[in-house]
């Protein structure tokens, strides 16, 4: 059961967390640094940066670069090079002591997202993802099964249609992120934990939220509104709902 909070009617709404990985939960973007490593950004990144191309074409252009086979051993050794945010094992106690449902959602790849999240003692999160594998041949597969109908964003995962399809109208929900696939589910949210990107796209479309640097400083504040149990809806993230849920 989520927790239930009172809002200023005095009717009762769960609560939703949803939350990015990438630069999120680890502390560097993984997927564009592994590949980096061990493949070619060039010129997919620049790219993606310049809207030339959309996460897919990213995706499948840096995937086919790969000059090593990203096997369990080598993304092993890469991986426990990354430190995870310290902030967030106490981030999940806190949502768990409250009994709210908690999303990782990323427009990155499983076979380094789960693979990080379990060497960090993490197997049990719900995780939404684009999906990686090597296949026979040890070459990378991906398959894009989240993709951004209605949404004009360029991700594969569009993050705002995960949020939309898993919450109902009654339920606030809470976002935290840093980058630029977190513009259009923040949109929708009704508290927003923003850094980096995200924290630049909130300031330049007046979207309220609070900005942080290290999840230690989104606990401490969502302690509070978790507490406190009296989350107001945001009006303008009620409004981007509406039209979503109305068009779709
Ligand atoms: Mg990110
Ligand atoms: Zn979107």
């Amino acid at each position: 059961m989520p927790v239930m909070t009172t809002n200023i009617k005095g009717q009762l709404n769960p609560v939703r967390i949803f939350c990015d990985f990438d630069g999120t939960i680890s502390t560097k973007d993984i997927g564009y640094d592994l590949f980096d490593r061990y493949g070619e950004q060039t010129p997919w990144h620049d790219d993606l940066v310049d809207e030339r191309i959309g996460i897919r074409e990213y995706w499948l252009g840096v995937v086919g670069t790969l000059t090593h086979i990203l096997t369990d051993h080598l993304l092993d050794e890469y991986l426990r090079t990354i430190p995870i945010d310290n902030g967030f094992a106490e981030l999940l106690q806190l949502v768990r002591d409250h009994n709210v449902p908690f999303t990782v959602l990323s427009d990155g790849l499983s076979i380094y997202l789960h693979r990080f999240l379990t060497l960090n003692g993490y197997d049990d999160l719900e995780i939404v993802c684009n999906e990686a594998w090597n296949d026979d041949e040890g070459k990378l597969q991906v398959r894009f099964s989240h993709a951004a109908d209605g949404c004009e964003c360029p991700s594969t995962v569009c993050k705002r249609n995960v949020v939309l399809t898993r919450s109902a109208p009654d339920e606030r929900i809470i976002y935290i992120g840093d980058g630029s696939s977190d513009f259009c589910p923040a949109e929708c949210a009704d508290v927003i934990f923003a850094k980096g990107n995200l924290a630049a796209y909130c300031n330049k479309n007046g979207l309220p939220h609070h900005s942080w640097k290290h999840l230690a400083e989104v606990v401490k504040e969502l302690e509070k509104i978790l507490t406190r149990r009296r989350i107001r809806p945001r009006r303008q993230a009620e409004l981007a709902r509406k039209r979503v849920w109305e068009s779709g």
